[in-house]
């Protein structure tokens, strides 16, 4: 019997009606409950380390999980962490580069409807997350609706459909079919090397989604604020305004003063290329990195946690030039 861990931090699925709406109520051994025999085709152990809305879990919380998931990573053939839906993407981006090369399946995974609800999702999301857990292939994972993903390429797409996520410009790892869990094996991540807790992060990263017009100035605003990173959503493959509010000076300034600019697309799907225009050029002879195809849930916690590893803007570039979880193509 595979031995699989579950760690619960709160979310819709372990979710209860109170007079202010929907918060987490149930702990870990309320959830493997509702599984009914699940549980008996697993060695299971439950820890329920937070009970938070998602909302709510940050940094400090992100350190937390990857403590336990790192703590756990001999003692387990599998882990599943429970998380609520809003900002699993995140976690599981954050997770994919903080406990690199994990050596186990760890998979996040939620719902759309409480586990008390008659209609709800929890239990066929647990049930892809167990079997993904213990399918014996390393990695960090989120399964939703019967499909698992590449952690740093989910994107919650839907607020309140089953199918609440995407996985981005990479295939699914696998899916649930009348053969059982199906991997895609050419999908999984790279592995290899040791795995190590890099849990530092450099909380002073912003993210501008570019709108027509945004008034330059919002740079001088966040280095004053001291922030040491930006990721721009730029538009499609790669522009940003230069003429009349010109964006392109401010970051000449913002690299003089050592903050590190990614630069992504607003769109969701398919690669940003830089190079493509003249607006991309001309942030490109500024010394901004390019995202690529990168998530931009990927990017923000990529820059997170390289300028938690490094202050040398030079590593930063290169840790972005290299896919460390498959965060992006290369
Ligand atoms: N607000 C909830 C959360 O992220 C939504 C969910 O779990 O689906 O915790």
């Amino acid at each position: 019997m595979k031995r699989i861990l579950l760690l619960t931090t709160g979310g819709t699925i372990a979710s209860r009606l109170t007079d202010e709406g929907l918060a987490p109520g149930l702990d870990g051994d309320a959830l493997s409950h509702y599984l009914g025999g699940l549980p008996d085709s697993y060695d299971l152990t439950v820890r329920d380390i937070l009970h938070l809305d998602s909302s709510n879990i940050q940094p400090e919380e992100w350190r937390l999980i990857a403590r336990n998931v790192f703590e756990a990573r001999n003692s387990f053939d599998g882990i599943v962490v429970s998380h609520g839906t809003d900002t699993m993407a995140y976690t599981a981006s954050v997770l994919s580069y903080m406990v690199r090369n994990i050596p186990v399946p760890v998979v996040l995974t939620g719902a759309q409807l409480p586990i008390e609800h008659p209609l709800t999702d929890g239990l066929d999301n647990l049930r892809t997350a167990f079997a993904m857990a213990a399918s014996g292939h390393p990695g960090v994972f989120l399964a939703f609706d019967r499909r698992v993903m590449l952690g740093c390429r989910a994107v919650k797409t839907h607020t309140t459909a089953f199918g609440a996520f995407d996985s981005v410009n990479w295939p699914l790892v696998a899916q649930v079919n009348g053969a059982g869990l199906t991997i895609r094996e050419e999908a999984l991540p790279p592995v290899g090397g040791p795995c190590v807790l890099r849990d530092q992060l450099c909380e002073q990263v912003f993210l501008i989604k570019l709108t027509p017009g945004l008034d330059p100035e919002i740079f001088d605003m966040l280095l004053r604020m001291h922030y040491r990173g930006v990721v721009i959503e730029a538009f499609g493959a790669g522009g940003l305004h230069f003429i009349r509010r010109n964006l392109i000076e401010k970051l000449h300034a913002a690299a003089q003063a050592g903050m590190a600019v990614v630069v992504c697309s607003q769109c969701l799907y398919e690669s940003s290329n830089f190079a493509l225009y003249q607006a991309g050029q001309k942030a490109l002879a500024e010394g901004v990195i390019q995202g690529w195809d990168m998530t931009t849930e990927a990017a923000v916690t990529k820059l997170m946690w390289a300028l938690g590893q490094t202050k040398d803007l030079e590593e930063v570039r290169a840790l972005f030039e290299r896919s460390l979880a498959g965060e992006r193509s290369v």
